[in-house]
């Protein structure tokens, strides 16, 4: 019988994946055993090596998720390379920073599409394939990066807390929708995590401090720290888990 934690024979798409969090999760697919595809805008040349590294086969799509545009091309390149997808980690991200009383309708716009409106339809899109693809038991995994802020408030990233505050929302949606589908609806909610998408808080000594300050860990997490719980969520070890929003938090939402 395969470990309930093998992803050996399985295909999963990465969105955002050419750094950060999303090139740790790819990584710990391919490291479980799943060949891998990345969508993104910039070319994951690191992330390639990484993944081919571990023997498992490795596909790059260009695609801007700023709009909806290419999320159908997207699920038919992977499905054309792979033969199917079975996974999809909906990485891609982008935050804003701006007091409340000032902030502009384009930095609404630009969080709200990317962080939401394109996750939801990629991931019709790819319900769509799985569907069509059939099968028994749990036939499609689904995980949204999700954030502390789909939780707390935050401060001075409106768009970002509510886009991320309605992810943990759709997550549950769509687990109600399709559980029963065989499709399996999940979030991880990383606590504060050393990539590009807070280098501004880590250049700010005082928010880092005070960040540091309340974390149990006592430090900021490193990407592989993501790995294990995003290979969890798309293994067979989950296949009863529905409509979580897991923290990967040092402790943080405890205190
Ligand atoms: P990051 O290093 O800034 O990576 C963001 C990724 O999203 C990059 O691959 C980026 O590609 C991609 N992306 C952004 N806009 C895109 C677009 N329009 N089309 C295609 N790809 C796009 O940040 P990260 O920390 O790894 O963030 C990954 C996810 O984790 C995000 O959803 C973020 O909100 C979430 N998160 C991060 C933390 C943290 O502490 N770091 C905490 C909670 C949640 P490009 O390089 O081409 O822009």
């Amino acid at each position: 019988m395969a470990h309930p934690f093998s992803l050996e024979g399985k295909v999963a798409l990465v969105t955002g994946a050419n750094t950060g969090l999303g090139q740790a999760v790819a990584v710990a697919m391919a490291q479980a055993g799943a060949d891998v595809a990345v969508a993104g805008r910039s070319t994951p040349t690191e992330t390639q090596a990484l993944v081919e590294a571990t023997g498992r086969k490795f596909l790059s799509i260009q695609a801007d998720f700023g709009a909806i545009e290419p999320v159908q091309r997207v699920i038919d390149e992977t499905v054309s390379a792979f033969g199917k997808v079975d996974i999809l980690v909906n990485n891609a991200g982008i935050i804003r920073r701006a007091d409340s009383i000032d902030f502009s309708e384009a930095d609404w716009d630009a969080v709200m599409d990317t962080n939401l409106k394109v996750v939801f339809f990629l991931t019709q899109a790819f319900a769509k394939q799985i569907l069509k693809q059939g099968g028994e038991g749990s036939i499609g995994k689904i995980i949204n990066i999700a954030s502390l802020l789909s939780f707390q408030g935050g401060i001075r990233v409106p768009s970002y807390t509510a886009s991320k505050s309605g992810l943990a929302g759709l997550t549950k949606i769509l687990a109600n929708e399709w559980a029963a589908k065989g499709i399996n609806v999940n979030a991880i909610a990383p606590g504060y995590f050393d990539t590009n998408n807070t280098e501004a808080l880590r250049n700010d000594a005082d928010r880092n401090a005070s960040i540091l300050a309340r974390i149990p860990a006592g430090r900021w997490g490193q990407p592989g720290d993501l790995g294990g719980a995003a290979v969890f969520l798309a293994s067979s070890a989950s296949d009863y888990v529905q409509g979580i929003t897991l923290p990967v938090d040092g402790g943080w939402l405890a205190r």
